[in-house]
């Protein structure tokens, strides 16, 4: 009777719980391929070790993070008293083979059964005092299941309680054979022995049976719910991007007009239109917020929100699942698409051109899902197809297309910021020749822009005086194409690849010093996907390392207090994150204060995604908070490595009126004022 309750209550969840994973197996499968996905996937042992295994992401938030590890590792020990309960059903004196009853085992089990259960108060605590708040939108339960978190936590609850019941009623009972290492089932024997033997008998039946219950329970509520990570998340980091989904772009898809046809699609218009391992992002999110708490546009009143984005692409897949598991095409009776199109019919305009591609959500996922790469999916398929993209942002696509810079002032002025230097700058006509070791890519903010130049100046003046043998493109530099591909335009993106290429390769050049962040990570890692190759170098790095090999000498201090805005495709994206510190710190006198958003987790000037060149008209102004931050810390000097973030701040500056009591500097310029170049 016991062993029939028990098997039968098995079979059927297991069956409901198999038919829910092949149909999401499914569903995920019929996203576009990723054949680069399933490359090396074996080799990512790392990252199942670090983000899984470790849980290495959710450490950032302290006590939460160690709950959550806690019921993690907790649940794989726990595995060995499933087992021990199904052989319970059969007889009560089972032993796992090869283990048996070993005190260590015993221990174990019961440690992590109560830990557990004190790890489920702390989630409970956590989720009570959000609760008020969690209506706000400066909570990142905001928009979550949040009915859903306590059901699990009450069913880990159940499987616990029944599980130390029973237990404790099988020691009154006889037949359990774990002595007093398994501390938690003895103490609940205690409690229970005055019942007798057959009482305790009848609860170590009932409770074993509910154990089971309450394990299979849970497991079905897991496959039909955000719960489901338990089972997605180490799939998800299996098939994730290495060593992260920052830097480069996922797809570099080849655009080649003449094979262009009727059928060709770009980018992302309907849910189908993403990839399989985009679709399983999908069903991965646990909807913990983290990502949402760290994300600028959310911060500042916008409406986009990387986990409700997620969220909502996830609730249209599961409303088209039918349409794609009978293969209905996207066409109804009459021919018609009847697909919604993710833009505007899933996610508004607003909350696609709100995204400043800073990473940070990506670097906060817990489970690795890669937000950047579908927000840029949806941009291209609403840039290439549909034609619909912000006004500004056309002006800005026009430009690099016609005059090659996204502010449409021309390469003639490429070279006006050399006015003013007292020595030359060899420009590059043909080879760069041996005597050049460097060629220095200005970028179009570095040579166009007024408060940039300043710092491109200061740039070269310290690799002049540094004996850097080094020169420039001038008038035929052009566009790296970054502000049209993070706006979706890949066309005009790999058509300014390809040019620069040319001039790149013709020039048989090799290394490149570049000052923009988005230049570096363009060049560096984007460009080899479409045939260039070269070793690129920020001048942070390259500035911290002539001041450390003595080729750039100290000669006087500089007495004030400055704080370093991390650019974040410098930061997050490419991890330069000690070079310009190693080199402000190398300053005599100075003193740096760090923001508290500062490093990988560093908070954005409003710029990256091509934001720049658009108008910002919901919520706060992304460089006034990053401001207001720098301000907060009272630091006489806000310093930078990339240009963009120099105009936001600076911008910010002017706008609180500070102007006149902070100065905003690339890290260039203070090196250029504080150290003397032997
Ligand atoms: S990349 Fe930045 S702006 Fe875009 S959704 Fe993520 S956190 Fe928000
Ligand atoms: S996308 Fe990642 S960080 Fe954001 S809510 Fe989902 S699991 Fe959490």
């Amino acid at each position: 009777m016991e062993v029939g309750i028990g098997i039968a209550v098995t079979v059927l969840a297991l069956a409901i719980a198999a038919r829910r994973i092949f149909w999401l197996g499914r569903l995920v499968r019929s996203g576009r391929s990723a054949p680069d996905r399933l490359k090396g996937v074996f080799g990512h042992v790392r990252a199942e070790a670090t983000d899984v295994i470790a849980q290495r992401k959710l450490f950032k938030r302290t006590v939460p993070g160690v709950a959550h590890a806690i019921t993690f590792w907790g649940f794989i020990i726990l595995l060995f008293t499933i087992i021990e309960a199904y052989g319970n059903l059969f007889s009560n004196n089972f032993a796992i083979p090869v283990i048996g009853h070993t005190a260590v085992l015993g221990f174990l089990e019961d440690f992590f059964a109560v830990i557990i259960l004190i790890a489920i108060l702390v989630f409970s605590v956590i989720r009570l005092r959000e609760a008020p708040a969690k209506k706000e939108r400066a909570s990142r339960f905001y928009g979550s299941h949040t009915k859903a978190a306590w059901f699990v936590l009450l069913m880990i609850a159940l499987v616990l309680i029944t599980l130390l019941g029973y237990r404790g009623a099988q020691v009154n009972a006889g037949g359990f054979s774990y002595g007093w290492w398994a501390f938690a089932s003895h103490l609940v024997a205690r409690a229970l022995v005055g019942l007798g033997h057959s009482a305790n008998r009848t609860i170590e039946v009932v409770l074993l049976e509910l154990n089971i219950a309450a394990i299979m329970g849970f497991l079905i509520f897991v496959v039909y719910s955000k719960h489901l990570h338990i089972f997605a998340a180490p799939l998800n980091v299996a098939f994730s991007r290495r060593p992260r989904a920052l830097g480069p772009l996922a797809t570099t898809p080849n655009i080649d007009l003449e094979e262009v046809s009727e059928d060709t699609v770009f980018g992302a218009g309907t849910i189908e239109q993403l990839s399989w391992k985009q679709l399983l992002d999908l069903v991965t999110c646990t909807e913990c917020g983290r990502c949402q708490a760290v994300c600028p546009a959310w911060n500042t009143g916008k409406p986009l929100s990387p986990k409700l984005l997620i969220m909502s692409l996830r609730d249209n897949l599961f409303a088209s699942s039918s349409r794609l598991l009978t293969g209905g095409g996207g066409s109804d009776a009459s021919g018609e698409s009847s697909a919604s199109a993710l833009v505007p019919d899933v996610i508004s305009p607003d909350i696609l051109w709100s995204c400043t591609t800073c990473g940070a959500c990506v670097e906060e996922c817990p489970v690795d899902i890669e937000h950047i790469d579908a927000i840029v999916d949806m941009r291209r398929y609403e840039v290439l197809m549909e034609s619909r993209f912000p006004t500004e942002a056309g002006t800005m696509l026009r430009n690099i297309e016609n005059r090659g810079d996204p502010w449409g002032l021309g390469a003639s002025g490429r070279g006006e910021w050399m006015k003013g230097l007292d020595f030359e700058i060899p420009v590059v006509k043909d080879k760069l020749g041996e005597e050049i070791e460097y060629l220095y890519w200005v970028g179009c903010a570095g040579a166009l822009d007024e408060r940039a130049r300043k710092a491109t100046q200061a740039t070269v003046r310290l690799l002049y005086s540094a004996g850097v043998r080094f020169a420039i493109l001038a008038e035929r530099e052009s566009c790296t194409g970054d502000p049209a591909r993070r706006l979706g335009n890949e066309y005009l993106f790999q058509t300014q690849t390809r040019k620069n290429i040319e001039v790149l390769d013709e020039a048989e050049i090799k290394k490149i010093i570049v000052s923009c962040p988005h230049c570096f990570n363009t060049i560096a890692r984007e460009y080899p996907a479409l045939g260039g190759n070269y070793e690129v170098i920020h001048h942070s790095q390259l500035l911290a390392d002539l001041v450390a090999n003595g080729r750039i000498t100290m000669d006087h201090n500089f007495d004030v207090s400055v704080t370093y805005h991390d650019p974040c495709y410098l930061a997050r994206h490419n991890r330069v994150i000690n070079k310009p510190r190693s080199l402000l710190e190398n300053i005599p006198g100075i003193k740096i204060i760090e923001m508290d958003r500062c490093k990988e987790r560093g908070f954005c000037c409003g710029a990256g995604g091509s934001r720049m060149w658009m108008e910002e008209n919901i919520g706060k102004r992304i460089n006034l908070e990053r401001t207001d931050e720098a301000l907060a810390t009272g630091a006489d000097v806000i310093a930078t490595a990339c240009p963009y973030c120099l105009i936001m701040i600076d911008d910010g500056i002017k706008e609180r009126q500070q102007a006149d009591e902070v100065r905003v500097l690339d890290i260039s310029q203070i090196a250029q004022e504080t150290l003397s170049p032997s």
